[in-house]
């Protein structure tokens, strides 16, 4: 029996799906602006978590995960910028190219951590004619306002407005919030549809029943979410960052919309954080703390992607995470470990050895635990360090239990020597490159980079040699 955390009924409770065994599941996509960095990934690697944990338990998932290509502004409250128009600036290129570009990127980031990709790939803008559908049904059923800036939700009409985080209204009414967009009528509003500025065209909008515009970043979700998954939907989830602002307008929007309740199971992955020193206080990892790691970053540096994912499984996905380079060292030498009794087991594996069931049911109480992964890691530890235990048995419950964790079991390969020298050399190309182009800072940069990773250069009238210091 699988249970699962239910924020909105702050309750582990027992998992049913709305048909049979089929689940729908959607999880809020990235807002391709910019790189993923790890701090989201660890959000992406704990929905794969819940999708493999699902299959494991039986159930046959689909699964759609939508882009951002459009709306999410800089802030929360209907102000700001649009974060493509403004990444696009940023990178002096369009706001489409960027998002072909930055979404190539979270798709390969995702299938170097082994994460299933989705049945079903959705864009914000590939769906503006179902969002505007959405909106007129709004409007019809009177749940609308338009004001200078945009068509707004007026949320004072639902008596349940908030009810995901337990919003305090009354208390917000009173407080008052710092960015107000003029006209707003209660604090809690949001925009459905932004309309373009008079003096400026933006790169991306599109004519509507209400004037030129944009759609506001929560119709997107819902819109897609219904299209492609049906008018009762069995999980959705994100960060739970996305929990006050954005899950608590899609709950509003949808429900008001079908008439009727839209989603059962409403999931949140704690955050990645980084500790500061002196300070009981973590910082959450985000694009604009300037704590930006990805995983490109991660991998330059020489750590496997892999070791990432088993670093992610040491904490339950409701717990924060401390990111700090020795418990990713811990993870490395851990997964390492793994590795090398992987290799050894093998040869012992005909196919057809029985499971050791012990540590199998261990695992399986773990995952049915609400996707308990510490503890299922600790199953997979029991079982390879059993001495009792038949090796070609250890190895095929290796391969089970990795059809949850994804450490790439089956895959794993002899450590390749050359893995560390394709880094370095890589990055002495790219130092080099920076040097042709009079890119100085750049260049030493990467010559820092590369003596934190142990490694002295040489240059020689033939080119730069390298050793480990
Ligand atoms: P965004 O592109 O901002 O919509 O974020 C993509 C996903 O990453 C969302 O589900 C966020 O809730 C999640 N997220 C953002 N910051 C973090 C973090 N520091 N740790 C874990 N998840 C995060
Ligand atoms: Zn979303």
């Amino acid at each position: 029996m699988l249970r699962l955390w239910n924020t909105m009924t702050r309750s582990v409770e027992e998992f049913r799906p709305i048909e049979d065994n089929k689940v729908g599941l959607y999880t809020c996509g990235l807002t391709v602006y910019n790189y993923a960095h790890i701090g989201n990934l660890r959000t992406y690697l704990f929905e794969d978590i819940l999708k493999r944990g699902l299959q494991f338990c039986g159930f046959q998932v689909r699964h759609v995960m939508n882009i951002t290509d459009v709306g999410h502004l800089t802030s929360d409250a209907d102000v700001g910028e649009d974060k493509m128009e403004k990444g696009a600036a940023r990178e002096g290129k369009s706001a489409w190219e960027i998002a072909e570009f930055f979404q190539r990127a979270f798709v390969a980031d995702l299938r170097r951590l082994n994460i299933i990709q989705p049945d079903l790939w959705c864009k914000a803008t590939d769906h503006i004619s179902e969002q505007i559908a959405m909106i007129r049904t709004l409007e019809e059923k009177g749940y609308t306002y338009i004001i200078g800036d945009g068509v707004y939700f007026d949320t004072s009409r639902l008596s349940d407005y908030g009810k995901l985080v337990r919003l305090d209204v009354e208390g917000l009414k009173a407080g008052a919030r710092i960015e107000m967009v003029e006209g707003k009528r209660n604090a809690t509003d949001f925009a459905l549809w932004k309309f373009s500025p008079r003096d400026a065209q933006r790169q991306m909008e599109w004519p509507s029943p209400w004037g030129v515009g944009f759609p506001g970043w929560h119709i997107e979700c819902s819109a897609m979410a219904i299209k492609h998954l049906g008018e009762r939907l069995d999980i959705h989830c994100g960060g739970i960052d996305h929990m006050a602002v954005h899950h608590t307008n899609e709950i509003a929007q949808a429900e008001a919309a079908l008439g009727h309740p839209w989603v059962n199971w409403w999931m949140h992955g704690e955050f990645l954080v980084f500790p500061r020193e002196g300070s009981a206080e973590a910082v959450k990892m985000s694009k604009s703390s300037g704590e930006f790691l990805t995983l490109d970053r991660l991998i330059e540096k020489g750590y496997d992607a892999l070791a990432y994912r088993y670093f992610c499984l040491g904490a339950h996905y409701r717990q924060q995470l401390a990111f700090t380079w020795d418990a990713m060292d811990a993870a490395v030498n851990a997964y390492g470990r793994l590795k090398r009794a992987v290799l050894e087991l093998r040869p012992a594996c005909r196919g057809a050895e029985p499971l050791v069931e012990k540590y199998m049911q261990e695992f399986r109480q773990a995952v049915e635990d609400d996707l308990n992964m510490p503890r299922a890691v600790a199953a997979m530890w029991g079982v390879l360090k059993d001495a009792q235990a038949d090796k070609g048995s250890v190895y095929a419950t290796l391969l089970a239990m990795d059809v949850v964790l994804g450490l790439g079991v089956a895959q794993m390969q002899e450590e390749s020597l050359g893995d560390e020298a394709q880094v370095i050399e890589k990055l002495i190309h790219d130092r080099l490159e920076a040097r042709k182009a009079r890119d100085f800072a750049r260049a030493d940069a990467i010559r820092k980079q590369l003596s934190d990773m142990g490694i002295v250069l040489e240059d020689k009238p033939g080119g730069t040699g390298w050793r480990k210091a």
